[in-house]
């Protein structure tokens, strides 16, 4: 039956993570994760997440399934987060939320559900984009093409790039959209070039999916949900997919969902019931805990005031690590790119042999792209860092 099964190729970053491990100078630095590490170099469990667990234990609840769905208090604080509590889109409750299996599922059920009703639509992803992105889209057998994005030359965002492509796309065609924190450039839009945007989407009829996996790790849990909302205010039908992985520290309880922002109730009420097809002959319905303990949370003020707290200071401690990279660097040339970058990576301008010096000479491991995750760095690595980038750019 095997035989003729071929070797899939092996996923580059964890083949970077594999090589960390064997690695055995004992300062080497990781900056090919994916993960936020806090000032330890330890991926965190939050005090309002170990709380909520504590409370959850002691309660000793049988495990039942949960509505396909998920749990419609947990669905209810996702809305809020991404729409504000005061749209008029949930008062007109236009907006259908599904818990889901971290960003990712939430990315899945809405490809799949997108599969059924354009079938023969593109879809567009930003050049350069997480890279499961197009897998994830042409396995739900999409055709999948790329719009400008990220400027070498400036370290920035090509605008005109993006919005000539954007305008020649098909009537129909899906835009998948980074709402914030880019992943892997740290580069995002401005208010004012998502009005531009929003203005092609809308000229062009084009059906956006806003990926929005670091909601508070930019500037705030309001500040990195504005796309999401001047999409809401504009008046057009998208998908949100939503993770807690990030904001939470929950990668492995797989804790996120799907919004679809419909044109009225009536709407909402027959899109929700074909998306609960789609999840119940993908996985029935979603597990317990981990969205559990972010209802929780979200729905209790102090739990939920702890949260926001810790992440802010998850927030400022990025910043702060983007901060002194620069001023490290300065010697060496400007790096204030760096500083303007959002979210926990950064394409740091480092070219794919400048990576390989770092990581042989230097045992600090980055992605071949360029690509560093900022929230590897502590005060103990900083130092070491930066005197090797400064190194391998001279
Ligand atoms: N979208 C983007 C842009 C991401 O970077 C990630 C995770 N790295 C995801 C989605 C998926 O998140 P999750 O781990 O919650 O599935």
């Amino acid at each position: 039956l095997f035989s003729s099964v071929e070797l899939a190729p092996r996923d580059p970053i964890l083949g970077l993570n594999e090589a960390f491990g064997a690695d055995a100078r004992a300062d080497k630095v990781n900056l090919g994760v994916g993960v936020y590490y806090d000032a330890k170099g330890h991926v965190p469990l939050l005090r309002a997440v170990r709380e909520a667990e504590k409370a959850r234990l002691e309660a000793q609840l049988p495990r039942g399934y949960l509505p396909i769905d998920g749990i419609a208090l947990y669905d209810a604080a996702v809305q809020t987060l991404l729409f504000g509590a005061t749209s008029p889109l949930l008062a007109d409750r236009r907006v259908v939320t599904a818990q889901a299996l971290g960003g990712t599922g939430a990315l899945k059920i809405g490809a799949d559900f997108l599969k059924r009703l354009s079938p023969a639509a593109p879809v567009a992803i930003s050049n350069p984009s997480w890279e499961n992105h197009r897998a994830l889209f042409e396995n739900a057998g999409f055709t999948v093409q790329e719009y400008p994005y990220y400027d070498a030359a400036t370290h920035g965002l090509n605008l005109d790039g993006m919005l000539n492509a954007l305008s020649s796309l098909p009537a129909g065609a899906i835009v998948v959209l980074h709402a914030c924190c880019h992943n892997p450039t740290g580069v995002d839009l401005t208010e004012a070039d998502w009005a531009r945007v929003i203005d092609v989407v809308r000229a062009r009829g084009l059906v956006p999916f806003l990926d929005i996996a670091y909601q508070g790790f930019g500037d705030g849990i309001d500040a990195d949900a504005a796309a999401v909302r001047m999409f809401a205010d504009a008046g057009v039908s998208f998908f949100v997919a939503s993770s807690f992985s990030k904001s939470f520290s929950l990668y492995g309880e797989r804790v996120g969902a799907l919004s679809i922002v419909t044109a009225s109730h009536d709407e909402a009420v027959r899109v929700q019931s074909q998306l609960k097809r789609v999840i119940r002959t993908n996985y029935s319905n979603p597990p317990t805990h981990g969205a559990a303990v972010v209802s929780a949370v979200l729905n209790h003020e102090g739990l939920r005031a702890t949260w926001e707290a810790e992440l802010g200071q998850m927030r400022e401690r990025i910043r702060a690590m983007r901060r002194g990279l620069v001023e490290r660097l300065a010697r060496a040339g400007d790096f204030g790119f760096i500083e303007d970058q959002r979210g926990m990576f950064s394409y740091s301008g480092l070219s794919s042999a400048q990576v390989d010096r770092l990581r042989e000479e230097f045992g600090i491991y980055a992605v071949g792209t360029g690509r560093i995750c900022v929230a590897a760095l502590n005060d103990g690595n900083i130092d070491r860092v930066a005197d090797a980038i400064a190194t391998v750019v001279a």
